[in-house]
């Protein structure tokens, strides 16, 4: 414009008029050939990239999942190297209880956090008796899990279900402790079932037998009136089970989804990244389904349960939401960076990068 301006001011008016009509005609010119570029764009979508994916990504998980968006879409663990090998079978050394150890808390007024500093596990109480979901490593189960449903005042041989998300230790080496001593029926992906029976009998926590095995169709357990939705969401392990299931906060009912496996820790194969994105997919639209507000996972660093347990413990303004509720956009947020990250990283596969 100021150049323009400057030819106004210093040339015959009529070559100048001349020439902001021939500009005029120009840009018209150029505005229509931008519009049919645009046109033919929008009929041939550009080829979507693994980079685009993960921004794409970026964007749902938001500061509300950024520690799950960095852990499998921007250092996956399986991305250079061999996976990480699930914890050992083996008796082992225990670690520093100040590294793990968590005091149990009543988190809503009828879920239990019965977890370590690092790895989830919860009680989920109903007029019939108690679900649990998730076991913990077997140095665990004594002191979180039996004493933590005691200092809570309830009773561990009320335990008629235990929920195992996935068949690794971190998670599933208590449940044979639960079964035995309290007779629970252990609950378990049918081919995370296999996994776990083929472990030595010496193997850490013990081996727990053939409960419920879930197939991919998925299940539903009811207790007491509550029912957990067991849905089939294979990709962390092939038998992984997630969960969609009510808890009460006064006199509200909440929904939770909750994400049963989330690291990239299994063979680096494209098909293994497309099992998960479907997974992901599908717990997306069974979260959507029910109207899910709070969102869980086994791990606390994906959901910060540990933190919330304990926030949830402090007294509420008036009207002010629960430590662990969000919306449902939030949660929706959560699989479709799950999906959108496992697509990046099959893509990425494909192309070679
Ligand atoms: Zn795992």
């Amino acid at each position: 414009m100021a150049q323009v301006h400057a030819t106004v001011a210093t040339s015959d008016m009529i070559r100048t008029e001349g020439e902001h009509a021939m500009r005029h005609c120009f840009l018209a010119a150029g505005a229509a050939m931008a519009a049919m570029t645009i046109a033919v764009q929008a009929q041939t979508p550009a080829p979507v990239r693994p980079e685009g994916l993960v921004a794409e990504a970026k964007r749902a998980a938001g500061r509300d999942h950024a520690g799950t968006f960095l852990r499998i879409c921007v250092a996956p663990d399986n991305l250079n190297a061999a996976p990480r090998p699930p914890p050992p079978t083996g008796a082992r050394a225990v670690p520093d209880r100040a590294t793990w150890y968590a005091a149990p808390y009543k988190v809503f007024d009828d879920l239990y956090f019965i977890g370590t500093q690092i790895h989830s596990a919860w009680a989920l109480t109903t007029t019939e008796g108690i679900i649990v979901i998730d076991t913990l490593f077997d140095y665990a189960i004594e002191p979180e899990i039996v004493d933590g449903l005691t200092a809570l005042g309830l009773d561990p041989r009320d335990i008629k279900y235990v929920l195992i998300s996935h068949a690794h230790g971190d998670h599933d080496q208590g449940a044979a402790l639960l079964q035995s001593r309290y007779g629970a029926k252990v609950v378990m992906g049918a081919v995370d079932w296999d996994a776990t029976l083929e472990r030595p009998a010496t193997a850490a926590g013990g081996v727990p037998k053939r409960d419920i095995a879930v197939g991919p169709e998925g299940t539903k357990i009811t207790l007491g009136g509550t029912t957990i939705n067991v849905i089939a969401t294979p990709g962390h392990t092939r038998g992984t089970l997630s969960y969609i299931f009510p808890v009460k906060d006064g006199n509200r009912t909440l929904t939770v989804a909750y994400a049963g496996g989330t690291a990239f820790n299994f063979p680096r194969e494209a098909e293994n990244f497309a099992v998960y994105r479907d997974s992901q997919r599908k717990s997306l639209e069974a979260a959507r389904a029910a109207g899910a507000t709070v969102l869980m996972t086994n791990h606390t660093e994906f959901d910060r349960a540990y933190d919330r347990a304990r926030i949830a413990q402090l007294p509420r303004a008036a009207g002010e939401k629960h430590a662990y509720e969000t919306d449902e956009a939030t949660v929706q947020r959560y699989f479709e960076m799950g999906a959108l990250c496992a697509e990046a990283q099959r893509l990425s596969m494909q192309s070679g990068n």
